[in-house]
């Protein structure tokens, strides 16, 4: 058997691991143990795919059930998007995530456009968590996407999410597969499992792939990048999966090094 190896960073995926779902509810041990790691001389960022809350926001609820975690702690799918769309000059949009964003968005200087019955066009249709998304707002993309210019941007295209009930709701992955057999090209993804919100996390700790540990409840979307990198990978059974079953779906060598309950008993 191979010696542990050692890790000098973590990079922590929040629901699921922090804490159970859109409650916030903190997992048993994690704010203890989350709290505790930078004593031990363990840096820590969270790596989050969030598109309810803006970064301040998932912040402030972080903090308010204990984590004592700072903003600069925070690697979101949201900040990286405003980079990507700037950098693409994509800033009319059509917003299809959730509603309570939209004043986010143009405090970031993009316009939200795309309303039924309006003729100009947009720049991109961009897709995050919207608990209340129906089929007369994705309609509203067709035009844009079939007739228009418009790109087609999920933050993140995970297939499912758990909602403040702790109900399991169909995410933006289900919304882009619908929206893509319209769109003219694949989306553009933001947040994991693209490489680039990892990138960021490595750069944010400032330390090599190899000496950062990944550490998620979903071994799918969150863990196979960050093997693939290099990362260490452990899986906890404190959110989206009770039991290691779903790493049927994948092949042996993108197994995690690690699955345990919860975050504490990784150490
Ligand atoms: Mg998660």
């Amino acid at each position: 058997m191979s010696r542990p190896r050692e890790f000098s960073a973590y990079l922590c995926d929040v629901e699921g691991v922090l804490v159970r779902d859109k409650r916030y509810e903190p997992v048993p041990g994690s704010v203890a143990w989350f709290n505790g790691l930078q004593e031990r001389g363990i840096a820590a960022v969270l790596v989050s795919n969030n598109t309810t809350h803006s970064p301040a926001e998932l912040v402030a609820e972080l903090r308010r059930v204990g984590f004592a975690v700072e903003p600069e702690q925070v690697i979101g799918a949201l900040p990286l998007a405003v980079e990507l769309l700037a950098q693409r000059g994509l800033r009319r949009l059509l917003w299809l995530g959730h509603p309570r964003l939209a004043g986010w968005w143009r405090e970031q200087g993009f316009a939200l456009a795309g309303a039924r019955g309006e003729a100009q066009p947009v720049e991109a249709v961009v897709l995050g968590v919207n608990p209340d998304l129906s089929v007369d707002d994705l309609e509203r993309a067709l035009p844009h996407l079939r007739e228009g210019r418009a790109e087609l941007v999920a933050l993140h295209r995970n297939a499912f999410w758990l909602d403040d009930r702790g109900r399991r709701r169909l995410g933006p992955g289900a919304w882009c597969a619908a929206l893509e057999t319209v769109a003219r090209a694949p989306a553009i993804v933001i947040g994991k499992p693209q490489e680039g919100l990892y990138r960021a996390a490595l750069k944010r700790v400032g330390v090599a792939a190899a000496q950062a540990l990944f550490i998620s409840d979903d071994p799918v979307a969150d863990l196979v990048t960050a093997g693939r990198m290099g990362m260490g990978t452990a899986l906890v059974l404190s959110g989206k999966h009770a039991d290691h079953a779903v790493l049927g779906e994948l092949d042996q060598e993108d197994w995690p090094d690690v699955i345990c309950e919860r975050a504490e008993l990784i150490g």
